[in-house]
């Protein structure tokens, strides 16, 4: 391992870096997860997470990564042989359909380019056809991290609605909870699906459930088989302020202290600061002369931008350049879409300057890989974050 002066620059679509005050927050000793403290610590910390969700029902925390809390939804409110309508956005849509089907659900897959994030009007059409009403849930990924689209979710719940169909609704809002702007209750959705790495700026290692009403009416007849992941024994045990396993207590240090954070800067301010910095990042983009991926502009994704590369050029190539001569780590493309793009991560612990620094470092890389590129990309992105 040769040493690196300096930070290194994680600049992946989650997991994001880590702030020192969260990482102060870890190292704390742990404590007897049976006893009052902890207690306490649990009840405050359920409490100040629900704002985040946008919910004022139960957020069940797992300890466990964000396809566990994709597992969590499904096996806690379906049965075997119930019919799921997935849609098509990306790669991590194509492996949640792939997981519900090998739980034992037929899965309606709702073929998408990968440029755009799920039709409203598709759901719709879909769930007028479906006359015996045998689809139980509409799962869609909020924020696809694969392609930086981000979806209507609101629009979703509207066009759900006016079929009169009575699917659950479940949302994947793993890269964008705490970045981008998600209201569980507002919008009706019955579970959103969380992660801590990304948003939360924690390390990997929580994974979230908010349950509505209907879902936890939903969860009493579910047939699939649970366990570790059922709700109602994590509900029960959370309301004395405990757990029914050993949760990950320094975990929950280091989120009490995150939410402490985003509730200091106020969620408006943070959804906010995440808009500015994907914007800069699109005009950097574009002033280079390359494509946003995301094709339609209601539906740019706050939390990261994807970027197509020229079609005679490797997306890889410059991402190895810019780790190696400049120390910082960028999102690959996933699946079909693997050396065509790169992921740029604006999100989390991040502020102007760690932008300015995040782009000169992929203007550098793309020069040095000898991508032909506009070097006023950067001055578009510093315009916008110049402006008040
Ligand atoms: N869903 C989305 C949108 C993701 O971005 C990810 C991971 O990046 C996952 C699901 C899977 O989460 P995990 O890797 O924590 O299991």
């Amino acid at each position: 391992m040769t040493s690196r002066p300096g930070r290194h620059f994680l600049q992946i679509p989650g997991p994001t870096n880590v702030p020192d005050q969260v990482l102060r927050a870890m190292s704390a000793p742990t404590i007897d997860h049976r006893g009052p403290e902890f207690a306490a610590l649990t009840t405050e910390l359920l409490a100040s997470l629900k704002p985040v969700f946008g919910t004022t029902g139960p957020v069940v925390v797992f300890p466990g990564s964000g396809t566990g809390a994709w597992e969590a939804a499904l096996v806690n409110t379906l049965s075997t042989g119930d019919r799921v309508l997935h849609v098509e956005t990306g790669h991590f849509a194509t492996l949640w359909q792939q997981m519900a089907a090998g739980l034992g659900l037929y899965v309606d897959f709702v073929p998408g380019d990968w440029r755009h994030g799920a039709s409203p009007e598709a759901v719709a059409e879909r769930l007028a056809a479906d006359s015996a009403r045998t689809i139980k849930a509409v799962c869609v990924v909020h924020n696809e991290t694969s392609t930086g689209v981000t979806s209507r979710v609101a629009d979703i719940r509207q066009a759900m609605d006016a079929t009169e169909h009575p699917a659950l609704l479940l949302v994947d809002t793993i890269s964008s909870l705490g970045s981008i702007d998600y209201r569980h209750d507002e919008w009706g959705v019955d579970v959103t699906v969380a992660g801590s790495q990304k948003g939360l700026m924690l390390p990997p290692g929580l994974g979230f459930n908010a349950v509505s009403e209907k879902a936890l009416a939903a969860s009493r007849t579910a047939r699939l088989r649970r366990s570790y992941w059922d709700w109602q024994p994590i509900i029960e045990a959370n309301r004395r302020g405990f757990f029914p396993y050993t949760p990950a207590t320094n975990l929950l240090y280091g989120l009490a202290e995150a939410l402490r954070m985003l509730q200091a800067e106020g969620l408006p301010e943070v959804f906010a600061r995440h808009d500015r910095h994907a914007e800069a990042t699109r005009n950097a983009v574009r002033g280079w002369g390359l494509e946003v991926l995301c094709a339609d502009d209601r539906e740019y994704s706050s939390s990261l931008t994807a970027v197509l590369m020229p079609e005679d050029q490797d997306a890889d190539k410059v991402r190895k350049i810019i780790l190696e001569r400049f120390d910082m780590s960028l999102g690959a493309g996933l699946g079909k879409l693997a050396g065509r793009i790169f992921r740029i991560g604006h999100l989390g612990h991040f502020n102007d300057l760690t932008l300015a620094g995040t782009l000169a470092g992929v203007q550098m890389g793309l020069q040095l890989a000898g991508v032909r590129i506009d070097p006023g990309g950067l001055t578009d992105a510093l315009d916008v974050l110049r402006a008040e």
